[in-house]
This record gives C-alpha cells, structure tokens and sequence, in this order.
C-alpha cells in the first residue's frame, strides 16, 4: 500500500445519521435559529443541543449572537457551518485533459488545476489524477475526491464499467486512485455530477423535481425526482440525445434525420453551417460569433438548434412534471442568440395538462464540469446513503 496516509475519514465517521441531517440542513439553506432547526428536523431542543455540541467542539458549527425569532418573539442563536473545515477535490475527465478544483464544502472554487492526457491507458490517467490532486492538496488536507467522466458509472461503482472515448471497459479506477493518492475516491457519470451539483448548490436548491439539460460536444440530461439524482437501475437514465425534433432535419452521426443531435451538438451545428451556407465558418465558436454579428445563415442554424433545445426542454417535463430544468453546457450561449425559438420549441412539444415550470439559462465554466465532481464528493461525505465511497484500505476484491 505504500506511504499513504489516510486523511480525514475518521472525523466523518464519527458523524451519526442525525448529525449529518444537520449539517446537510445547514449547508444547502444557510444559518438557521435553533429552534427552527430542531423543528424542521423533528428534533427536540435538548436533542438538538446534544447532537450539536460535538460539531461546534470541533469547529465546524459556529454560533452566531442571539437573535428574536419573529414567529414567536423569543430569542435564538442561528448556527451556521464553517465551510471550509473540510475541502475536497473534483475532477472531471475528457478526452485530452482533465481538470481539476478544490472546492469548500458549499462547493465555492478554493483552486483550480487543469492538466493534458499523454494517453489513455489507465496508469496515465490515473497518474494525472494524483498529480492533480497533489497540485491542488499538497499538505495532503483533502481526504475525499470526485471523479467524473462521461461513462457508464452507477451510484456507488468503484468501477468505470464503460467508457466510449477512454476506450476503457470495467477499470477498477477507483480502486487503482484511492492507493496511488491515499484519498477516498467517489465515481460519478459527469452529468450526474453536473446535477448534484445543482441540486444541492445551484438552481435546484430549493427544488424536489428538476431537469438538468446540458449542450456542448454532446448532450446531457440529468434528472432529481423526489430529491434524488435519477441514475436508472443500471446507470442510464437521461438519454434524451436522439429524440426526433423535425422529419425534414439534418442527418446525425447515428444516421437519424432530424433528431435533436442533429441540430444540437457543438460539431451538428459546425457541419450544419459548413455545409448548407458557408465552409468557412468551420467550428462552433465560430458560428457563435458569426451569429452575433447578425450573419442570416448562423442565426438560421441557431434558430433551428434553439428550437430543438425547447422541444428537449418539452420532452423532460412532460415525462418527470419538474418545478424547473436548468439549461447548461458549454454551447449554451446558443440560447441568446434565439430565446423565442426555445420557447416556440417547448411550445410545439408540451403537454397540454403539463405543470408551469421555471427555465434556468445558467452561464458555464469549464470547471463546472469538476465542480460537479466535488459536489459528490461532498454529498459522499454528509448523505452517504447510496454512494460508496472507495478508500485505499478496502482490499483489492471487494
Ligand atoms: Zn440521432
């Protein structure tokens, strides 16, 4: 097993079930009175005090000054979580690069750390990973890290069972990191990560019922019913790519004419203007700009993705009657090129009995990507229930 010294774990397990309501509690909503805390959670005062105790001993609860409750008039002290008792580390993986942050436990970036891909065999990819978190952790403080990628991963695999573009089939990848870092390591599907991190520290927060859709190189969906991130029984859930948008469309890679990969992805919409107006216009950054400058045929090609992106949006909410979907992905600077065609999108493809629901455009970053893997990093460490985190004394069989 080498020279690795295990972190933090022991801190975490010492946590009971109740505890860790608290903390979740605190963390997704901010500081709460006592009283309103020990109401939401069904417990009494003399309960609460008792749980609470040992977490403000070891500083990762603070009491702020006491404070009138205006229901009742009487004085209370709001505690509050000290995020940064703990950070982790996420890390998404693509097919040239990886990268890499260091996040608090409300999931604020502390630092950043992107890196190349000599190559896909497993011991390259596992050796950016450690150098990786090694940048971002040198004092060895981290004790959890989240690994995402788009690949078939269920909750709790400590195995990549596949990956498309890693070539990769039932690498025991969480295994093979958690003895070269010494670290805790959680898998997630990318996209599921994306969406755990929005449900718990972005637009779903205050959500039970919500869609993530992301556009980019591909497309994603991700799905909380019942305020849990839907993975389907054998990690699959969400695959909405190929759903026909119009009969008379362009042709996918997958030979679909109309679906909406083939007026969505960031290489349809590259190919779509190429081929129909103008070559020179020979990726999706370029198209993007040349919308923005008004070009007639870009803002075409973007009207006609734009209404695919609602007819997607339609599709979701008619099948899980979300409160929201949240649209993200690196192309979704699509969106302000032509927001009515999103909305004439969702207006073709609705059910008439569906819900009203909010749209969320959210602005994207690259390492929203990574963040999503700190996100379940840290819901590996406070809701622990379904997740499996792998840690380098687990023996190689398990
Ligand atoms: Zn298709």
């Amino acid at each position: 097993m080498g020279d690795v010294v295990r972190v933090d774990a022991s801190r975490w397990n010492a946590m009971t079930d109740s505890m860790r309501a608290i903390l979740v509690d605190l963390l997704l909503h901010g500081p709460r009175p006592r009283a309103e805390l020990a109401r939401r959670l069904s417990l009494s005062p003399a309960s609460l005090t008792k749980l609470t105790r040992p977490l403000i001993d070891r500083g990762l609860l603070v009491e702020r000054g006491r404070q009138l409750q205006p229901e009742t008039g009487r004085p209370s002290q709001p505690l509050e979580i000290l995020p940064d008792w703990q950070h982790v580390v996420g890390v998404k993986i693509n097919p040239e690069d990886l990268y890499a942050v260091r996040t608090d436990l409300r999931a604020v970036v502390r630092g950043e750390h992107d890196g190349r891909l000599a190559g896909h065999d497993v011991a390259t990819v596992v050796e950016a990973i450690a150098c990786a978190v090694e940048q971002l952790d040198p004092a060895g403080e981290v004790g959890t890290v989240g690994v995402s990628l788009a690949a078939n991963i269920r909750p709790g695999d400590s195995v990549v069972r596949a990956s498309h573009y890693l070539g990769w089939s039932q690498v025991p990848l969480a295994r093979l990191l958690a003895q070269r870092t010494g670290r805790s390591i959680v898998l997630s599907n990318d996209v599921r990560a994306l969406t755990a991190a929005q449900h718990w520290f972005g637009a779903g927060r205050q959500s039970r019922c919500f869609g993530v859709l992301t556009v980019g190189k591909g497309i994603g969906c991700g799905l909380v019913v019942n305020d849990a991130v839907v993975a389907g029984y054998d990690g699959h859930a969400g695959l909405v790519s190929h759903v026909p948008v119009h009969e008379g469309g362009p042709i996918c890679r997958r030979g679909h004419r109309g679906c909406a990969s083939a007026y969505l992805t960031s290489g349809s919409i590259a190919r779509s203007l190429a081929a129909s107006f103008d070559s020179k216009w020979s990726s999706f950054a370029e198209a993007l700009d040349a919308a923005r400058a008004g070009s007639p045929p870009a803002l075409q090609v973007f009207h006609e993705a734009c209404f695919a992106l609602g007819v997607l949006t339609a599709e979701i909410a008619n099948v899980i009657g979300p409160d929201r979907i949240v649209l993200s992905g690196e192309g979704i600077g699509m969106y302000d090129i032509a927001p009515d065609a999103v909305r004439e999108g969702i207006d073709a493809r609705i059910h008439w009995g569906a819900s009203p629901f909010d749209l969320d455009v959210e602005p994207f970053a690259f390492s929203e990507w990574a963040r999503g893997a700190a996100a379940v990093a840290i819901q590996s460490l406070l809701r622990p229930v379904g997740v499996r985190t792998i840690t380098n004394e687990i023996p190689e069989d398990s």
